[in-house]
């Protein structure tokens, strides 16, 4: 018999639908430096994260009563490339699923049936104009130049930086509500921020049946009206301003949100089986900065061929101006960006 299966525990090179069908067993998946509720593990489901795959890890995690095991694997991402996991990822909630280690997997093999030079690992710290082309400096030393440059870096989500948040993180703390709304019906949620993405992520809430308290530091709130107008027609809507996130606290997953108003300095608790945070996106941009024009957000201004205000420099995805920061957007304008690299080279004989 297999060694593996005959273990209580199961090692599972298995996305969602597994975990499931099978919420009793005990899982081993890979997990990058982002958070467990990526995974769109059922809502409940315990994880404990081990540093490596062994037995010892596995053994430990089925005594402590762990129905996943999450590793952190991952062999092609960083905090924001989500894209990392072999698992089912929903692109449109209610229909379409897409196991994303295959989509990713098909690009990397689709990259390496042509002679192309791969540097994995390495970090970009600047983009030059150098001579008649581009120099991107990495922080490994080694340098790359090219004609022309694609940035695709993406964004990442801005922390509240508050005890319990990095903890907590895929056992309450969310910060997409596309992705995790669904799994908080009928549940006490808090919702950390007051501008438009605050309203969106409250509102997608509120239709999934939670229960919503909003909570925001500065005084009113920061969305559209058309927003909060919308999500003020659901009874199930609290919202505090001038109310400060001091920190999240809970056993095995999140249970209390402890803030501090800001007008009397009283500190209170709110009962929560999730928090979502949606105090504003960081887009990595910072390497490009003095090289191409960029929005207020720090997002990379780009047309609608992927044109950057610097020629030869081309942007796509999640660090650019396009609106919808979802991985189907992200994909296409990859594409437009490299044929608009292509016809920009081709145009001046270089290819
Ligand atoms: C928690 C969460 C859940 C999400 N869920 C969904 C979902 O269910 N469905 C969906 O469609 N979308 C979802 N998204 C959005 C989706 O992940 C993004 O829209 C998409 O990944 C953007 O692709 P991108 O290539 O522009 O950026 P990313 O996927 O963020 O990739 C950027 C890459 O650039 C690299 N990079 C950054 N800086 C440097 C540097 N200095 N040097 C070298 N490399 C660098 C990063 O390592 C990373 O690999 C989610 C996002 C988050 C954060």
């Amino acid at each position: 018999m297999d060694p593996i299966a005959a273990k209580p525990w199961r090692l599972a090179e298995v996305a969602y639908g597994y975990v499931k069908e099978h919420p009793y067993e005990l899982a081993v998946l890979p997990l990058g430096a982002t958070e467990p509720h990526n995974l769109h593990l059922p809502y409940g489901t315990d994880t404990f994260e081990a540093e490596h795959l062994s037995d010892e890890a596995c053994r430990a995690a089925w005594e402590r009563g762990a129905r996943v095991v999450l590793l952190p694997a991952i062999p092609y991402g960083t905090e924001t490339n989500q894209m990392a996991f072999p698992l089912a990822m929903n692109l449109n909630p209610s229909t379409l699923h897409l196991v994303i280690r295959d989509l990713v997997d098909s690009f990397q093999e689709h990259v390496s049936d042509f002679d192309l030079p791969v540097s994995l690992g390495a970090s970009v710290r600047s983009v030059r104009v150098e001579g008649e082309g581009f120099t991107i400096y990495t922080d490994e030393g080694k340098n790359f130049r090219g004609h022309s440059v694609i940035i695709a870096t993406g964004k990442r989500h801005r922390p509240l930086g508050v005890p319990g948040e990095k903890e907590f993180a895929g056992k309450g703390v969310a910060y997409c509500a596309t992705c995790d709304a669904p799994f908080f019906a009928g549940k006490k949620v808090v919702v950390a921020g007051g501008g438009n993405s605050a309203f969106t992520t409250a509102l997608e809430l509120l239709k999934a049946g939670a229960s919503v308290t909003m909570v925001n530091f500065t005084p009113g709130w920061q969305a559209d009206g058309v927003l909060q107008q919308k999500a003020g027609q659901f009874k199930k809507l609290k919202r505090l301003d001038r109310r400060q996130v001091l920190e999240l606290t809970g056993k095995q997953r999140l249970e209390k949100v402890r803030v501090k108003n800001l007008v009397d300095g009283k500190t209170s608790a709110i009962a929560a089986d999730g928090i979502f945070i949606e105090v504003g996106l960081i887009s990595n941009s910072d390497l490009v900065k003095d090289l191409v024009q960029l929005n207020q957000q720090g997002e990379v201004v780009v047309d609608c061929a992927c044109r950057t205000s610097r020629e030869g420099v081309f942007a796509a995805g999640d660090v650019t101006t396009v609106p919808y920061k979802q991985i189907v957007v992200s994909a296409g304008e990859g594409a437009k960006a490299a044929l608009s690299a292509h016809a920009y080279l081709f145009e001046r004989n270089l290819v």
